[in-house]
Order: structure tokens, then sequence, then C-alpha cells
């Protein structure tokens, strides 16, 4: 078991588009490193970025939340090919700690991508899945949810972002 740090908000690596994996074992290998950190930080998923490798994929297990079920996974070269819906959620993110917003999104997403062993899927995701999976995406292209706020709601966490990039955790939480 590896648990691996996890890169915070000011790091201009998460603000960086990833480039498309070509090693489908290389990603797969880090993916269980990455699994150790999620489970260990008991986040629901994690992009390759957050570890500090600029790559297109990200892993996502959702079992640990109460009343959900599901199982571990990777997920290679995502591209999101359809949004249908919207929904409010809660959400936070591990390289932002302390800092929950609620955030509108599409509710179902169908997403293409590559599986562990590197075979194309095509799959329909709605709930918390697709949740987590839109908020991984948005990381693999340099976006954090906080990008989401309106203005005033962003001039409250402005303080705490620069506290963020500066010691990795702002002096007080928020949830907004
Ligand atoms: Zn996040």
């Amino acid at each position: 078991m590896a648990v691996l740090p996890v890169v915070k908000f000011g790091d201009p690596i998460l603000r960086k588009k990833t480039e498309p994996v070509t090693n489908i074992q290389d990603a797969v290998a880090l993916a269980d490193d990455m699994f150790d950190t999620m489970y260990e930080e008991a986040g629901m998923g994690l992009a390759a970025n957050q570890i500090g490798v600029s790559l297109n994929f990200m892993v996502v297990d959702i079992s640990q939340v109460e009343g959900e079920d599901g199982r571990p996974l990777i997920i290679i070269n995502a591209e999101i090919l359809e949004t249908h819906g919207q929904a409010d959620m809660e959400e936070g993110c591990l390289s932002i700690p302390d800092i929950r917003a609620t955030i509108t999104r599409p509710a179902e997403i169908v997403l293409g991508y590559l599986d562990e062993d590197g075979e194309a899927q095509e799959d329909s995701f709605d709930g918390l899945l697709a949740r987590v999976i839109q908020h991984e995406v948005d990381h693999l292209n340099g976006v954090f949810f906080t990008d989401y706020l309106t203005p005033a709601k962003r001039s409250l966490i402005n303080k705490r972002l620069t506290e963020i990039s500066e010691t990795g955790a702002p002096s007080t939480g928020i949830i907004l």
C-alpha cells in the first residue's frame, strides 16, 4: 500500500490539461496507489494530476457512501459525450480541503473511456457517480469546482484558497 501526497490548489499542475494515456499498464499500476490514497483521505474520486501525474485517468469508488453501491473504477482518457438534466449537489475536493459548496451540473452523462484492460467503453452514469466523474473530468482539464461559484461566493473563499496554496489548508472551513 502506498499513500501518496495529494497536490493542493495553487500547484500549476492542477491548472494544466492532462495528456492522453498511451501506456495502460503504467496507468493501472499508478491507479493502485491512487486508490490507497483516495481511501486514506476518505475521497470518492481522484484524478492523476492530483498526485502530480499529468495524464488523463482517474479512480472512482462511491461504495463507501451509505446507501450507494458500486465498485472501484479506473477510467482512462475520459470524454463526456452527452449530458442530460440538471442537479444540485454539495461538493468538496481533496485538493481544496475544508471548503464545500453546492454546485449545479448535468444530472446524467454518457462517458466514453478506456477501462483497465484498455478496452473502449461507453456508459451512462447518473446520481452520485455522475457527479464524481464530472468533478474528476474537470480536474483532468485543469478546472476546479470552485470555478463555478458566483463572484459573490467566490469572494468568500478567495482568502482561504490563498491559504491553501501557501500552507496546504485554510485557517477556517466553509460550506457555501
Ligand atoms: Zn477534486
